[in-house]
């Protein structure tokens, strides 16, 4: 089967993707939920496959979902952008990432990013891949949904928002983008 036509993924990046999102369930701790939960994130360099899982707390306000597992480690490791990201559970049908997730991943991840909802009961091969805007309109059960940051987080707040120029207020921050650019020149 072909793979999901607007994916700018390769073929080994979207499998790698979603069988170690598959596998990163297996770190889960979720003894409250029971409800486990793994992802995988691709970096910018294309081959960077990160795994993450949800980790729960007997407080808890504390747990951290799989989505935030991986990309805290990514970004405490030096990898600052990401290119995919898959996320699935023990559910044959897609769950996606909750709104805090979508927010955190927002601020490292391009708008235009392919994320992949796999349903556990996924098949390399046999599982038919949908797009959102089908998946809104009847069941995932057994369906791979693929959509991208963009759609998950429309009209989103995000790092450049800071940089807007605030007339008036004489607290215009530069964007991190524009300071490494500056020291960049600078040096
Ligand atoms: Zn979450």
């Amino acid at each position: 089967m072909a793979p999901y036509p607007a994916l700018p993924l390769t073929d080994s990046q979207r499998k790698t993707l979603i069988s170690q999102a598959l596998a990163a369930r297996d770190g889960s701790y979720s003894p409250y939920s029971n409800f486990r939960v793994g992802a995988c994130l691709l970096g910018d360099d294309g081959e960077t496959f990160i795994k993450g899982a949800n980790v729960e707390c007997a407080s808890y306000g504390g747990a951290i979902c799989a989505e935030r597992t991986a990309i805290v480690k990514g970004v405490s490791e030096g990898v600052r952008k990401f290119v995919g990201l898959a996320v699935t559970s023990d559910v044959n049908g897609m769950v996606s990432p909750c709104g805090i997730c979508r927010q955190v991943l927002r601020e490292f991840c391009p708008l235009e990013m392919p994320v992949l909802l796999v349903p556990a009961s996924y098949v390399e091969g046999k599982t038919r891949t949908i797009a959102a805007a089908e998946a809104e309109h009847g069941s995932t059960e057994d369906t791979l949904v693929a959509t991208t940051m963009g759609e998950l987080l429309p009209l989103s707040f995000g790092p450049e928002d800071l940089a807007k120029p605030r007339p008036g207020s004489g607290a215009n921050v530069v964007p991190a983008s524009e300071r490494d650019r500056d020291a960049t020149a600078a040096a």
